[in-house]
């Protein structure tokens, strides 16, 4: 099954829940493999102890960029005129594509009375394939700088996600979505088996779990909640669940030991397994491997 954590939220955990679960999917079943879909900034990897050995690197080219052919260019200027993503500079009368802008949605091409703007294929960004140092196979969604088209890249992560899985004969892929509602979580959500939404008791944190349900409805995901941080306020914690209104699946505290973890760039669960905020993931995790992803 593939499972997507996500929070409609940066700063809520969402890395460390993520990280933690394909660590101990990996402990108990020998093979987990994780996909970082948060290809602005991508860390799960980071979060497992980085990379012990590479296993694979793709480069991809999906970015359709416009360019202008200068010989031609009669500089009337429709093309700076049409382009909704401000991606045509002018200069001295002459127009110019800013290549991190384009969309390469082809509105100046149409415009164009000259015709003389064309497109090439850029480079999006990588797929990486690692074995982590905490023993999960991870694959990363890195997208060039400046680069757009996460979507894209996700959803290419994502399928290689799936075949390793398939090959290697591992049950679950865990999706390590990124922040927020845009683009690159759609892609994490499409052709999911499940969402966990991780929450903080704060109002920004709820409001970005609501939207993240509005979208995960159209995909018709089964979803559920772990309160993290939960006994930072107890009371709006609850208030949180009761809005959110799907099965929580657990309540993490807050804990310096999670910092820590994170610092080290290793698993809690692997860090210290003894630990009280651990027993609770490990709780939690049992009860998702043996009574939800069964
Ligand atoms: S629309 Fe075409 S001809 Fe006009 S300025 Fe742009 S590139 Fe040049
Ligand atoms: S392809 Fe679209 S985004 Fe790119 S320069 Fe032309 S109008 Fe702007």
């Amino acid at each position: 099954m593939e499972v997507v954590v996500a929070s409609g939220k940066g700063g809520t955990g969402k890395t460390f829940i993520a990280s933690n679960l394909t660590y101990f999917i990996w402990r108990e079943e020998g093979v987990a493999v994780g996909v970082d879909a948060d290809a602005e900034a991508p860390d799960l990897l980071v979060a497992l102890g980085g990379s012990r050995r590479r296993i694979n690197a793709r480069e991809v080219r999906e970015s359709r960029k416009a360019r202008i052919d200068p010989g031609k260019c009669t500089g009337c200027l429709r093309c700076f005129e049409v382009c909704r993503f401000n991606a045509v500079d002018v200069r001295g009368g002459v127009p110019s594509i800013i290549e991190e802008y384009c969309e390469g949605c082809g509105a100046c091409a149409i415009a164009c009375p000259a015709g003389c703007i064309d497109f090439y294929v850029a480079r999006t960004g990588y797929i990486n394939v690692d074995e982590s140092a905490a023993g999960p196979i991870i694959v990363t969604a890195d997208l060039e700088v400046g680069g757009r088209n996460t979507g894209d890249l996700v959803y290419l992560a994502k399928e290689e996600g799936r075949r390793l899985a398939w090959e290697l004969g591992a049950r679950h892929v865990v999706v390590d979505a990124a922040a927020g509602i845009g683009c690159p979580v759609i892609s994490s959500l499409a052709g999911a088996d499940l969402l966990i939404v991780v929450v903080e008791p704060t109002p920004p944190s709820l409001k970005g779990a609501k939207r993240l349900l509005d979208v995960a409805e159209q995909f018709r995901l089964r979803a559920y909640l772990i309160l993290n941080k939960y006994d930072l306020a107890p009371d709006y914690a609850e208030k949180v669940a009761e809005e959110l209104g799907i099965e929580v699946l657990g309540r993490v505290r807050y804990d310096r030991v999670v910092a820590e973890a994170y610092a080290s760039m290793e698993p809690l669960l692997a860090r210290d397994p003894q630990h009280e905020v651990s027993k609770t993931l490990t709780s939690i995790f049992k009860h998702l491997l043996e009574c939800v992803l069964h």
